[in-house]
């Protein structure tokens, strides 16, 4: 049996201590006395539930290697193309990077990840091998789950179906799709591969959808017909969803109740437009927030860390009130629990112990110093202190 005492933490407001058994939170009470246990003295920091990642692409990423300057052309395909061709010069995906990356998201207190991984003729499954290697190097300091992701077209790239179906018999958790007419031009079509692939391995379904205005809206509404039809409820995604953002309120409306009715959740990356996280929370759809791409071909930006992207969705959503950033951050931390189905997390007796300590004292304070994680906890372990990793 290991006990790990957090005294005198502040969770909700509340000074508490709060014990840690075998993985789980064990007992939230005042002055818990427990022999043998070992203790951190918290001194009234605050104490989250871990953050998850709902949406990266670890395979991606250049992080822990020298700087590359960023080179791809301006728009969408560009971008596909430009990371396609460069993979290999670069050495990507690389089990060291994606190591470098996975450490430092633990140090900033990120417990659960959710990975789209490349999958397509030229790579094969070579970037799941890759992430899959680099986890079993972070010995449980993190976990994720993949996402078979035909980031170059699954229809306009003939093999990649296959590949996809592929991976999933090779334990990969979901099967991702990307704008099914924006990039592979038969929305119809790709959505029908992706569904019977998830309907007949039982797996998730999380599509990239970029298509904004009336064709986007489209697509969000044969995704909710689907998922409607073949009864996946609480197993599909939508990331980005920029046509939502971008809807009228009488669109948005009819699209957050679909969703809400379908049990469709969303991922999102925290732009401008924002995806409007109030409605979403009170239709009851769950969102995450995820990182995207860090330091990788698409883009030089990224950090990796959760709190920051806690703070775009509460700038772009032009929240001030601690009590509506507090929604930002828990879209970062409950909501992705919620999407990626991780159950028993939070603050709460019986809960996994994936925790983050910060030394502020409400999550509103936290999301705008950013500061130092004082210690993170996977599953009851300490997995890094003040941005070390341990
Ligand atoms: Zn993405």
């Amino acid at each position: 049996m290991t006990e790990l005492l957090l005294r005198d933490a502040t969770v909700d407001g509340v000074r508490t201590d709060l014990l840690l058994r075998d993985g789980r939170v064990a007992s939230i009470a005042p002055s818990i006395d427990a022999p043998g246990a070992t203790v951190e003295d918290l001194r009234g920091r605050l104490v989250l539930p871990g953050f998850v990642d709902g949406h990266a692409h670890l395979d991606k990423t250049l992080w822990g290697g020298p700087w590359v300057p960023h080179s791809a052309p301006p728009g969408l395909m560009n971008k596909i193309r430009n990371g396609q061709v460069r993979r290999p010069e670069l050495g990507i995906p690389s089990a060291d990077y994606i190591t470098a990356l996975l450490s430092h998201m633990v140090t900033l207190g990120t417990t659960h990840v959710r990975s789209h991984v490349d999958v397509d003729p030229e790579v094969g499954l070579g970037s799941v091998v890759a992430v899959r290697a680099a986890l079993e190097r972070l010995d449980g300091r993190i976990t994720a789950e993949l996402v078979a992701f035909p980031q170059t077209g699954m229809l306009i790239s003939p093999g990649t179906a296959e590949l996809l179906e592929e991976a999933l018999k090779q334990g990969v958790e979901h099967i991702g799709g990307i704008d099914p007419a924006g990039v592979d031009r038969d929305p119809v079509k790709h959505l029908d591969v992706i569904f019977e692939l998830a309907a007949r391995h039982g797996t998730g379904v999380d599509i990239h959808l970029h298509d904004r205005g009336t064709l986007g809206v489209f697509q969000f509404e044969l995704i909710i017909e689907r998922t409607r039809a073949l009864g996946l409820a609480g197993k599909v995604t939508i990331s980005h969803g920029f046509a939502l953002a971008g809807a009228d309120p009488e669109t948005r409306d009819r699209l957050v109740a679909g969703l809400a009715g379908a049990g469709i959740s969303l991922a999102t990356t925290a732009p401008s437009p924002a995806l409007p996280l109030k409605a979403l929370y009170e239709a009851g759809v769950p969102v995450t927030l995820g990182n995207d791409g860090v330091r990788d071909l698409w883009s030089p930006y990224g950090t990796g860390d959760m709190l920051e992207r806690a703070l775009f969705q509460a700038k772009h959503s032009g929240f001030a009130e601690d009590a509506d950033i507090a929604l930002a951050v828990d879209a970062a931390t409950l909501g992705g629990a919620r999407v990626t189905g991780l159950g028993d997390y939070g603050i709460v007796e019986g809960a996994r112990a994936d925790l983050v300590v910060v030394d502020v004292r409400n999550a509103a304070e936290a999301v705008v110093l950013r500061p130092v994680r004082s210690l993170v906890v996977k599953a009851g372990r300490i997995v890094a202190r003040d941005g070390e990793l341990v």
